[in-house]
């Protein structure tokens, strides 16, 4: 066994919590043989329900779980965290506007990028998971100026991994028969999730289904998945929510195929045209713990409109958060 790492995450008595914190327990994030201790930060009300799901992970005996720290003290939840799933947000109410919710979202996410900044390893990945997660993101990055802006991420794994699902049902093959999907732009209906250099068994996907399927079926349907499963469920996606966040880690810690690449999303260096600094879905590579964007691939009209309109909506909720930001 290697020496335990420390694994925060926020909301950890939340749904989403519930589904995650027994996967990464159990080794599914960092590996069979790499201990975790779990730092778990809940709003001062949460802690007894928190006290339960501690409880069950103690009772749970994994092999791999070395210790569990719980709190509402978000400098104690970040000390010396080498992860840092960011699930805890604050929803959108009834009545509330965007306006509201940005706001409320960031006197969550900027006191959380300032104890990330002051109390966490160097080298800590940061995960954003809690929505609008591509500008809560941005708002914690904004908040740690010591760290380098690239270990700010925010989770599009769930669309990737929507859209993997919704090929492989229509090809009739399998998800890891599929490469090259990727999401592009924000965690939103705006999101763009890109079909034309996906390959299903080394054919080009787009050569396997109509177009109109692509723009009329594919598309919205991965777009629109989460409302489709609190329609069908009556609770909001929680377990491939979860399922998505230990992806999104374990490969920016243990790499990506080869021949293959992943969604992430990450802040925009400008690569494909994008208004640098905000943090977009990008298709990109990983290897020894650094992801890549890859880049040389042909967008054509089709595809720069979508990815356009994505940026755009990054851009305008950016704006709305500026004042958050850290001087
Ligand atoms: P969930 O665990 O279901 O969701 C948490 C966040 O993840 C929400 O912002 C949600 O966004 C987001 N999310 C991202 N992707 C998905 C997806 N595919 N499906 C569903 N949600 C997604 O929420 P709960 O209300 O059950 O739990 C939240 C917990 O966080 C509570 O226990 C609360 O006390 C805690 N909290 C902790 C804070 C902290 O630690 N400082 C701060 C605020 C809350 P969306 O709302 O759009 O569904």
């Amino acid at each position: 066994m290697k020496a335990p790492v420390r694994v925060a995450v926020t909301g950890a008595a939340g749904q989403i919590g519930y589904a995650l914190l027994f996967r990464i327990a159990a080794g599914d994030m960092l590996g069979p043989d790499q201990p975790v201790i779990l730092h778990l930060l809940e709003i001062t009300p949460a802690l007894p329900a928190l006290n339960g799901v501690v409880m069950e992970l103690n009772d749970c005996a994994f092999p791999t779980l070395a210790g569990v720290v719980a709190t509402d003290d978000v400098n104690v939840a970040f000390r010396d965290v080498d992860y840092a799933l960011l699930v805890g947000a604050r929803p959108r109410g009834p009545g509330m506007e965007r306006k509201d919710l940005l706001e409320a979202n960031g006197a969550i996410f900027a006191p959380q990028g300032k104890a990330l900044n002051d109390h966490a390893k160097r080298d800590v990945k940061v995960l954003v998971v809690g929505n609008p997660a591509n500008t809560n993101a941005l708002i914690a990055q904004q908040n740690a100026p010591d760290l380098d802006p690239r270990q700010f991420t925010a989770m599009v794994r769930l669309d990737h991994n929507r859209a993997l699902s919704q090929l492989a049902e229509k090809t009739g093959k399998h998800t890891t028969d599929i490469r090259k999907v990727t999401i592009w732009g924000n965690h939103s209906s705006t999101q763009y999730p890109d079909l034309h250099h996906a390959t299903v068994d080394g054919k080009p996907a787009l050569s396997l289904v109509d177009q109109a399927w692509y723009e009329n079926d594919f598309i919205p349907t991965v777009q629109q998945r989460g409302a489709a499963i609190i329609k069908a469920r009556g609770a909001s996606s929680a377990a491939s929510a979860a399922s998505a966040a230990i992806d999104h880690m374990r490969t920016w810690a243990q790499g990506t195929a080869e021949g293959d690449w992943v969604s992430m999303g990450i802040p925009s260096d400008g690569s494909y045209g994008i208004a640098p600094g905000v943090i977009y879905g990008y298709p990109v590579t990983v290897k020894n713990g650094k992801y890549e964007i890859v880049q040389g691939l042909e967008i054509n009209a089709f595809s720069r409109a979508r990815m356009d309109a994505t940026d755009k909506e990054l851009r305008e909720e950016r704006a709305g958060v500026e004042h958050l930001f850290a001087k």
